[in-house]
């Protein structure tokens, strides 16, 4: 599943292709990704232009001349790959590679700049939706989000509210979409491991009983923004790396610190402590027990 920084970077890299750019025609070859396409998908497409390229947690938000909006979301195995001036390149940095196979191109984008966008979902996870402006606040799918990690928005005081009194571990609540938006296993590994919090504590025990952040809230945070930043920014540089080779994107899995690092050592300087992983509510959860109290 693609997090927040991969569906970043994947906004950064059809931003150039989209923004200002007119649907000229649109194949929709499936009547159906998660769910059934919007009805008259393709004509209420074509003939308008992206005035805006935004991202919501994990959805991508496209704004339409029409004022609607064209919102996107990857699945588990989406991705775009986009041909234009007869070149070739895949936008995003996937910790697992895609493969990309033609008979998946489920809907095909050809814009008035001539780049071809076509959107590949082996899995049909993946879903676009089209909703109208001045309603994208009421949309079901949006409305529940917590707040947006790399926002202004987001700081200690509402995280700790949000842990208040939660039994819960900090690694469930910080998967849960309505405390914040957007983050997913790996980054909640990564973030508490900067944090040097366990995995473990009570999410609780991030605010004062009256629901004040303490220290450890604005450690957290603080690890949050920089972990995204940093992943969006390793992101960028791949985009620019591959962008002329065949669309082959490097995978930035060596910059993580604990995940899918079992056994490893700690990477923090003259922490010796060895990596490990535990399973909570499903999901491997890998962290330092040294140095993440
Ligand atoms: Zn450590």
């Amino acid at each position: 599943m693609p997090e927040l920084p991969e569906v970043e970077t994947v906004r950064r890299g059809l931003e150039p292709v989209m923004q200002g750019a007119r649907f000229e025609t649109v194949e929709a070859r499936r009547r159906d990704l998660r769910w059934p396409l919007p009805p008259d998908f393709a004509a209420r497409l074509e003939g308008q232009t992206v005035t805006g390229l935004g991202r919501r947690a994990k959805y991508l938000t496209v704004d339409l001349s029409s004022g609607e909006v064209l919102l996107m979301h990857l699945g588990m195995s989406g991705s775009f790959r986009v041909s234009h001036d007869g070149g070739e390149r895949k936008p995003g940095n996937y910790h697992h590679e895609r493969p990309q196979h033609g008979a998946h191109d489920h809907v095909v984008f050809h814009m008035s700049n001539g780049a071809q966008i076509a959107f590949n979902d082996p899995r049909r996870f993946g879903s676009m939706k089209l909703v109208r402006r001045e309603k994208l606040d009421e949309e079901p799918l949006l409305r529940a989000l917590g707040p947006e990690p790399l926002g202004n928005e987001f700081d200690a005081v509402l995280l700790a509210r949000a842990c208040q009194g939660k039994k819960t571990s900090l690694k469930a609540a910080l998967s849960d979409q309505r405390v914040v938006a957007g983050l997913g296993n790996i980054y909640v590994c990564e973030a508490l491991w900067r944090a040097r919090l366990s995995p473990k504590r009570r999410a609780s025990t991030i605010a004062t009983r009256t629901g004040e952040p303490n220290d450890r809230a604005r450690a957290l945070v603080e690890a949050i923004r920089d972990v995204l930043k940093d992943a969006i920014a390793a992101g960028g540089s791949s985009l620019r790396d591959h962008k002329r080779t065949d669309g082959e994107l490097g995978l930035f899995q060596h910059h993580f610190a604990v995940y899918d690092r079992e056994g490893e050592r700690c990477p923090r300087p003259r922490c010796g402590g060895t990596i490990k992983r535990i399973v909570q509510t499903g999901r491997s959860t890998f962290f330092c027990p040294v140095c993440q109290r």
